[in-house]
């Protein structure tokens, strides 16, 4: 008998050579009809895969990312199988899972393919998957696999058999089809419910451009037709909500050519929307004890060979600037860390001054290739949210704490609710890459950990994962489409301290070497405006509205007074316009709710003779008649209700 482990720490006993579906059947019919997989110790695997020893046991259904993955790498066979039955000779590279489905390259001859002939391929695909064929998992010794592939002269699966080991290589087979693969997968194709082709792209087999290209079909599949229609809706509606589309209808932000690509230029209401995000994060900061410094665009090349951002990034970023003196070379900013390094260093520092806390909305540019650059999300000059806090060993546990805290506050006032956080720490045995002393690692390591616990925040630890100067912790969003963001890092450095010889006094009088800790909640500024424009779909909250609200008068005959109304609430700092075209009521309001303005304020006869504003809120319609204090007053608690601001 073995003892098996389940995930809420349940152990049953089972004998040697159980399967993963036979312990779900165990457990029950209905949750071995959706195991899809299982995960024995730390390994995914197939579940019908015997199990020999105690082991740790999860069942993976469709709930798990897991499952999800291997669901869809399944999938990648069968629409292989469609491809191969459909197409003869086709010769297939790799079919993985990705985020959200999976692809399969393959190498067509000189057939000619495009989306015309999705349908035809998702319909065999479904044909295939009522079968109910199993994917049944069988060993090959080396050379039989290489007679196999060279039979059917798939020069790509014999070029990924070279790379294998004998011993080591396991075909999978359902239906017709048989594929190189480790596994693990579904148990049969009948799982698979809904298909739909994607897209179709070149891709360089390998990823290198010097070989062929070959066509990368794109398609997801589901367990259940609804889910299939539910996910096609949220891709319309990404689609709707793409911050590249809606930042040039609400005239938020452009490009041009000659100023240069990845150079987002800021218009008149997307610059008051980042400075009401960046007015709210200082007014949080400075609350939180942080002091405000500004540093310039660029730096002397000395001042990166220190930091060593110029060993790492300076052949492949932008060139040194020079000047007419001989030998003056500067950098454009790619971090702000050095700088603020220098302000550190402006005065002797005692452990009494620590933590130093600098913040700093700067400004940084970094190289990007052409063929990567993307609206506002992947650009080659953006704006950090940026600080560094100075701080000894013994504070960094609570300065962590205090920045989540920050962090969260932040999300939750712009309406990100759901998030959950990456912890990276150093290798488990490999530490010899990594600098600083073992003590303080392990001090921070666990200071991290122990933020996240304490805060609430799901987290997952990854090893390895941490830079080679320190440990971090990201922060990832969900918007209102279920799409994950990467936001904020906060990321714990022993390096540049010591690079820029940084000291405090302590209370031994002797000199000791601060931590320094870079954090920045939004990430950059250009990066949280995308996401948030595709969370809101541009109807964002009232405080953050560039245009608040517009006046409508009826007709021209009410011009003063829309005017003397706009002044006044213009005194309570809300803005927006005054609609003064020769147009009908009806058409103004329409406008004004295609621009995504909060409130609109109607002036007429009735109106101006008892001295009222009739109000028209968007999403909700007509709030009626009211005097302008009444309005302000519900204009006044809204804002201070979304920014939690009391
Ligand atoms: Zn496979
Ligand atoms: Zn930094």
């Amino acid at each position: 008998m073995i003892k098996i482990t389940f995930p809420d720490g349940n152990i049953r006993e089972y004998n040697s050579g159980v399967t993963p579906m036979e312990v779900a059947l165990s457990i029950s019919e209905g949750l071995a009809r959706n195991v899809l997989a299982a995960k024995v110790d730390d390994q995914v695997v197939d579940a019908s895969t015997a199990i020999q020893a105690d082991a740790h046991v999860q069942l993976l259904t469709w709930n798990d990312t897991e499952g999800k993955k291997t669901f869809w790498h399944s999938s990648a066979h069968l629409m292989a199988e469609a491809l191969e039955a459909l197409y003869p000779g086709t010769k297939f590279g790799i079919g993985p899972a990705i985020e959200n489905g999976f692809y399969y390259d393959i190498d067509l001859g000189d057939k000619e393919f495009g989306s015309d002939q999705f349908k035809q391929i998702e319909d065999k695909m479904l044909e295939l998957a009522r079968q109910k064929s199993e994917y049944l998992r069988k060993p090959v010794a080396k050379a039989d696999a290489i007679a196999y592939f060279q039979e059917k002269d798939d020069e790509y699966k014999l070029e990924l058999l070279e790379g294998l080991e004998d011993g080591s290589i396991t075909f999978y087979t359902q239906g017709n089809f048989t594929d190189l693969c480790r596994g693990p997968h579904i148990p049969q194709t009948g799982f698979i419910k809904s298909v739909k082709l994607l897209s179709v792209a070149g891709a360089y087999w390998r990823g290198d451009e010097k070989r062929k290209q070959m066509t990368r079909i794109y398609a997801i599949t589901f367990p259940k037709a609804k889910e299939l229609e539910e996910y096609l809706f949220l891709l319309e509606e990404a689609k709707r909500r793409d911050h590249r589309k809606l930042g040039k209808e609400l005239e938020l932000f452009a490009f041009s050519e000659k100023v240069g690509l990845g150079l987002p230029l800021w218009l008149p209401k997307g610059t008051i929307l980042r400075e009401r995000l960046e007015n709210f994060l200082r007014r949080a900061q400075v609350r939180a004890g942080y002091s405000p410094v500004v540093t310039p665009h660029i730096g002397s090349k000395e001042l990166y060979v220190t930091s060593g951002h110029y060993a790492k990034y300076g052949k492949d970023s932008f060139q040194p600037i020079h000047t007419p003196d001989e030998g003056e070379e500067f950098l454009l900013k790619p971090m702000n860390c050095p700088h603020h390094c220098e302000i550190y260093k402006v005065k002797p520092r005692s452990y009494k001054d620590l933590p130093l806390r600098l913040a700093e909305f700067g400004t940084v540019y970094r190289y990007e290739q052409s063929g990567e650059l993307h609206g506002l999300t992947r650009v080659r000059g953006f704006t950090q949210d940026d600080a560094h806090i100075f701080c000894r060993p013994d504070q960094v546990e609570d300065e962590f704490m205090k920045v989540i805290d920050l962090v969260l506050y932040v999300f939750k006032a712009l309406g990100f609710h759901e998030f959950s956080a990456q912890v990276s720490l150093r290798d488990k045995t490999d530490r010899e890459k990594y600098i600083g002393r073992d003590e303080d690692w392990e001090k921070a390591e666990a200071a991290i950990i122990k933020s996240a616990q304490e805060k609430g925040l799901p987290y997952v630890v990854e090893y390895g994962e941490a830079a080679f100067y320190g440990p971090k912790l990201d922060f990832m969003v969900r918007d209102a489409l279920g799409r994950k963001w990467q936001l904020g890092t906060i990321q714990v450095d022993y390096q540049l301290p010591q690079r820029f010889e940084l000291e405090y006094t302590g209370s031994d009088n002797q000199k000791h070497r601060p931590v320094m800790i870079h954090r920045a909640p939004f990430g950059s500024l250009e990066r949280f405006v995308a996401i948030l424009i595709e969370n809101t779909a541009g109807n964002f909250p009232l405080w953050l509205s560039p245009d608040q609200l517009a006046v409508l008068p009826i007709s021209e005959k009410y011009e003063d007074y829309a005017n003397d109304i706009y002044l006044r609430l213009q005194e309570r700092d809300l803005r927006g316009y005054v609609d003064h075209r020769d147009e009908k009521i009806g058409r103004k309001i329409r406008d004004a709710e295609v621009s995504k303005v909060p409130f609109m304020i109607i002036v007429g006869d009735k109106e101006q003779a008892e001295g009222l504003v009739s109000i028209r809120k968007k999403g909700q319609g007509d709030l009626g008649s009211m005097t302008l204090d009444a309005f302000m007053a519900i204009a006044q608690e809204e804002i201070q209700q979304l920014t939690h601001d009391k």
